[in-house]
């Protein structure tokens, strides 16, 4: 039963391979570093003085002609897309992308030599919740070169069901799938880059893609399909579309919650959609400041907490209970923490700070309701026995708003419950652990 919410992840150490960059044919190497919660990707550029970094952020896009750059000043990261991809879909929320050149090694032109060294550095997981975007109405890009996207909510998880389709609508292909770290391994890293004949000839003569070659890339000449292996997949085509959206719109930073619809993308539209999502995202933002919090839902008000609890001032930790989920086993209470709290006087003259024991306290509250809502009778107290696994894990202050998350993980006969609580400001859990209670009558 998972209680805590979906927490941020890194990798457990470094780790890096060496390869041929795409645009200049030159020996690059990648290194792959864990960095801290909501650090983001970033990418550091090691052989330039003071070795730069720069965020994977849509903000820094730069350039959409067929890679994705990023730049800031006049420093540039060109084809980020493949990398991201591999990082955002094998659940890396937080890394740094060392380079000794301005483009990461091509591989073999699909997302698999990143794949293996996340795997090889390992991914562990981090403390801070993770940042989601919810589509919560249809958004809609349309680029003038035909491309389409789609986003429409889906809260199970983030789903791409993409269109792929050629000069002529020769090579049209379809595939939809959830994005989640076996699937991707499996069906979308492997997927490498390929290009229309046309469209390379022209760069070939500047010399632009001195790296490119049959190694790196399928090509396509008319009917024909050119590569140094056979096609991975049939519908390898798609699948490589499916891996460049999911690195583009790692740019956002965030997971996206939702299921998008894509006919022939591209890089510009992708990037186009990141843009919107992020603006989105600000929007939202500013509209939850102050937080609101909803009222009805089948929570408690303290009037009715107070008819359940026993407790009162200054001992009463719960101002308001927000919900019951459907099932009954979980709960969210609200306390909000005031300069006024009787403990501040003496925890600590001159520097405030809410007593760890107190937040326990707050969370025996928050589940002994739940374990009441349950049973659905206030004829019995819950007396609380033991608690495990506490950590406390950030301070808590005047003028914070704890969210109190409990669930029951167990239920012993009528006599004894087990309830895994947690406490929330501000997006991080400050506060946690699994609280056991007893039931005698009143
Ligand atoms: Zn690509």
């Amino acid at each position: 039963m998972a209680s805590a919410p979906e927490v941020q992840h890194t990798l457990a150490k470094a780790a890096g391979f060496s390869g041929m960059s795409l645009h200049t044919g030159e020996k690059v190497s990648l290194k792959l570093h864990p960095a801290p919660a909501d650090h983001g990707i970033k990418f550091r550029r090691k052989d330039l003085a003071d070795e730069p970094t720069i965020d994977a952020k849509i903000e820094n896009l730069k350039m959409v002609e067929r890679a994705t750059t990023i730049g800031e000043g006049s420093m540039r990261v060109h084809t980020v897309e493949h990398v991201l991809s591999a990082l955002s879909a094998m659940g890396v929320d937080n890394a740094i992308v060392e380079m000794d050149a301005n483009e990461p090694p091509i591989g073999d032109g699909s997302a698999k030599p990143y794949v293996d060294v996340i795997k090889r550095a390992g991914v562990v997981s981090q403390e801070t919740p993770r940042r989601f975007f919810h589509v919560r109405d249809p958004m809609h890009i349309e680029t003038k070169n035909g491309s389409m996207l789609i986003l429409l909510p889906d809260d199970n998880g983030f789903r791409i069901s993409c269109t792929q389709a050629g000069p002529n609508n020769r090579f049209t292909q379809f595939m939809s799938t959830d994005i989640a770290p076996e699937i991707f391994e499996r069906e979308i890293a492997p997927a490498r880059t390929f290009v229309y004949y046309e469209d390379v000839e022209p760069l070939m003569e500047k010399n632009l893609i001195k790296g490119g070659s049959l190694e790196n890339a399928v090509v396509v000449r008319g009917d024909a399909v050119l590569s140094k292996e056979p096609l991975r997949f049939p519908d390898e085509f798609v699948r490589h579309k499916i891996l460049d959206i999911i690195g583009d719109l790692a740019l956002v930073g965030c997971r996206i919650r939702g299921h998008l619809i894509a006919v022939k993308p591209g890089h510009a539209a992708n990037a186009e959609l990141a843009r919107a999502i992020n603006k989105e995202r600000a929007r939202r933002q500013a509209l939850t400041v102050p937080k609101v919090v909803p009222k009805g839902n089948g929570g408690l008000d303290s009037d009715e907490i107070m008819q359940i609890l026993p407790h009162r001032y200054p001992f009463l930790m719960v101002d308001r209970i927000i919900s019951f989920d459907e099932g009954g086993t979980k709960c969210i209470g609200v306390k909000s923490v005031t300069i006024n709290e009787p403990f501040f006087q003496g925890h600590f003259p001159g520097h405030p700070v809410m007593p760890g024991v107190m937040q326990v306290e707050a969370m025996a509250q928050v589940a002994s309701l739940l374990l009441f809502k349950l049973a659905k009778t206030t004829s019995r107290i819950g007396y609380f026995m033991s608690a495990d696994d506490v950590k406390f894990r950030k301070p808590v202050m005047p003028g914070d708003t704890i969210f109190i998350h409990a669930e029951l993980t167990k239920a012993r006969g009528e006599r004894l419950a087990k309830a895994k609580c947690h406490c929330i400001v501000n997006d991080a859990i400050v506060s946690e652990g699994e609280l056991m209670f007893t039931f005698l009558d009143r």
